[in-house]
């Protein structure tokens, strides 16, 4: 069956469909999506769109990506 072969990241829970897709997703994607941390100050959040917000509120003049 399909859904055996299922495997759960860890840290975020989210499922991949075998062991090895589950691993790379972890030692790249999690840990990003994980933290990000505005290079400006301490800030950090989890998700991209919130840095966003906080780049335009706290830091107007700074130009993102
Ligand atoms: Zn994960
Ligand atoms: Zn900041």
């Amino acid at each position: 069956m399909e859904f055996l072969d299922r495997v759960e990241c860890p840290k975020c829970h989210r499922r991949y469909k075998n062991r090895k897709t589950m691993l790379s997703h972890y030692s790249h994607d999690c840990r990003d999506k994980e933290k990000l941390n505005c290079h400006l100050c301490w800030y950090s959040c989890t998700r991209r769109f919130q840095l966003k917000v906080h780049m335009n509120k706290r830091h107007p003049d700074v130009d993102v990506e």
